[in-house]
């Protein structure tokens, strides 16, 4: 049907070529690949292919291609929507057009959920968290179906068995944003995207903390010092600094994430921080 769109350099088309020609670096044949499916392809890759993501896909360190939903509309108007059964406001997506184009985005994907991720974006949906990035990453790729209007037919989700995920408690006009940052970080975990490893393992999240503050030159701006402890050459110090300020600003802002990090490492969530 549709040809899809493929981003970056490397990210390589179909395409007649012998198989030889189109060994590229190891990574480019098995790189994590998100598929998208979306009414408005146009506005990817977009902030997806700037800065290092956008060096990365370029790189063919993953791959980005695009579905465009209303090649698979139906009629000369090419509907890809109709009104709510029940009644109501609003318009609602189409399964009988969403379901061929997911048909078409599983050609070569493996079945199992674990391996290929399908995922519908939907303020219903599961809380999106470093941990579901984590998981995606480590998958072979991903399908992101990018709702519009009130969102898609519910048998749709069901079809396909398609995991709702949400980027937050509020409502976005179209998927597409959604996508982009679960997208972002995602991808940001893939070996060699960031090529820094250990800046990741300190991250916010990453550890079940909130990251700790950061300073650079000039020590003193505008009145302000930067804390002695960073200037001490002390790493064991610095180190020991800067978990007991992210315990102290999980604890301050993020109660849900310091009742459960106290949890898993045998701390009293109320008792007194040595900060
Ligand atoms: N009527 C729906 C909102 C539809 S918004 C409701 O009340 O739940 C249109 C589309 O934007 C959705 O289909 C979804 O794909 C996307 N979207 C909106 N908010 C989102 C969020 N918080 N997370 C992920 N996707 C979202």
């Amino acid at each position: 049907m549709d040809k899809p769109r493929s981003h970056g350099r490397l990210s390589v088309n179909l395409s007649r070529r012998p198989r030889s020609l189109m060994d590229g670096p190891p990574d480019l044949k098995n790189a994590w690949k998100a598929k998208v499916l979306t009414l408005f392809p146009e506005v990817f890759p977009g902030v997806l292919g700037s800065s290092l993501t956008g060096k990365a896909l370029n790189q063919g360190l993953w791959a980005l291609e695009t579905k465009d939903l209303r090649a698979f509309g139906l009629g000369k108007h090419r509907q890809v929507d109709d009104t709510p059964a029940g009644g109501g406001a609003g318009l609602v997506m189409r399964a009988d057009v969403l379901v061929p184009a997911l048909k078409e985005a599983r050609h070569g994907t493996p079945d199992d959920p674990a391996l290929w991720p399908r995922l519908y974006l939907s303020p219903r949906g599961q809380p999106f968290t470093q941990a579901h990035a984590e998981r995606y990453s480590k998958a072979q790729g991903i399908t992101l179906l990018c709702g519009r209007f009130e969102g898609v037919d519910e048998r749709v989700i069901a079809h396909h068995d398609l995991e709702e995920v949400s980027l937050g408690d509020f409502v976005l006009t179209g998927g597409e944003i959604a996508a982009q940052a679960l997208i972002d970080a995602t991808v940001r975990l893939i070996p060699r995207v960031l090529g820094n490893r250990a800046s990741i393992e300190d991250e916010s999240f990453s550890n079940g903390l909130l990251e700790h503050p950061h300073y650079t030159k000039p020590p003193v701006w505008q009145g302000r010092d930067i804390p002695d402890i960073l200037l001490s050459g002390h790493h064991g110090d610095i180190a020991r600094w800067r978990l007991a300020q992210a315990e102290r600003l999980t604890k301050e802002r993020r109660p849900d994430l310091w009742r459960a990090y106290c949890a898993k490492h045998g701390k009293d969530p109320d008792g007194d921080q040595e900060l």
